[in-house]
């Protein structure tokens, strides 16, 4: 594919000494774990993610969000970061500040070598007490599902934010912090509707960063954005460290 990156947006890029990059579930798909918006496999094809990813679905039936999650958990220790992840760590070498905020789940820009990744929407692989918040590395692998806290006998849950709950604020700070002060912003392989993280980008907008955005469909974003590459993240983002830097 001949993908061509505005020589304008290089420029920027070779002088910038601030950037920050938004992903989302896009940047994974093609890492084989499925978005909330496409279809689902096998067994799970019946439901919509987005309704049970909530606390309202753990509480009326626990057993089913927590297999749906070992599912995925299953998906995500199978997969592997593609070039796309690559390259996205590489250009953090490049860019003297450069911050990486994500929505995913799956620690896969962290596999892919990415340091002090942004964190908005938790980790999958960790476990966390329904009740105490605490977590959990080792609990007894009984008929429970889910199973029970070693600590206080309250389910255990993901460490993940469902929709309807409230980010980690630390995160969220550092995350505004870097969409106030960088010089580009990347938005990609999200469909900038889930609040908080969809207002990032025109965080960066209004304070007169470059905003760049990376995914094959339009999002709320792309009318607004200064560039839209309308491509794969595994195929635009090493064309696009390629062409800046070089190797
Ligand atoms: P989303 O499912 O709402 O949107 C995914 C976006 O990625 C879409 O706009 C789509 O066009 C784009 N996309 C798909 N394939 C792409 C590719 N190969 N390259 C570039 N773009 C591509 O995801 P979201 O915006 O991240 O928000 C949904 C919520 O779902 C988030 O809260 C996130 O935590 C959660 N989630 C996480 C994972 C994960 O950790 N891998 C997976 C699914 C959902």
């Amino acid at each position: 594919m001949g993908f061509e990156i505005p020589a304008s947006l290089i420029n920027h890029l070779r002088e910038c000494h601030s950037a920050a990059a938004l992903s989302g579930a896009g940047t994974s798909a093609e890492s084989g774990i499925p978005t909330f918006r496409e279809a689902q496999a096998g067994l799970w094809a019946r439901y919509d993610p987005q309704e049970l990813a909530t606390p309202q679905a753990f509480q009326q039936d626990p057993r089913l969000v927590w297999e749906w999650y070992s599912w995925r958990r299953d998906l995500v220790r199978k997969a592997a970061p593609n070039q796309g992840h690559h390259a996205l760590a590489q250009m953090a070498m490049h860019i003297p500040e450069f911050s990486l905020i994500t929505q995913n789940v799956d620690g896969l820009h962290q596999q892919a070598g990415s340091p002090q990744v942004i964190e908005l929407h938790g980790n999958i692989l960790r476990t966390r007490c329904a009740l105490e918040g605490t977590l959990i590395e080792q609990w007894m692998s009984a008929e429970d599902i889910p199973p029970r806290c070693p600590n206080c006998g309250g389910l255990l849950r993901p460490d993940v934010v469902w929709f309807g709950e409230s980010l980690p604020v630390d995160a969220l700070e550092r995350a505004y912090h870097a969409a106030d002060r960088c010089e580009v912003f990347f938005s990609i392989g999200t469909s900038t509707l889930v609040e908080p993280a969809a207002s990032l980008p025109f965080i960066a907008l209004q304070q007169g960063a470059v905003v760049v955005e990376i995914n094959p469909q339009s999002t709320p974003l792309s009318g607004s954005a200064n560039y839209v590459l309308p491509g794969l993240f595994s195929v635009v983002l090493p064309i696009l460290v390629q062409a800046v830097w070089g190797g």
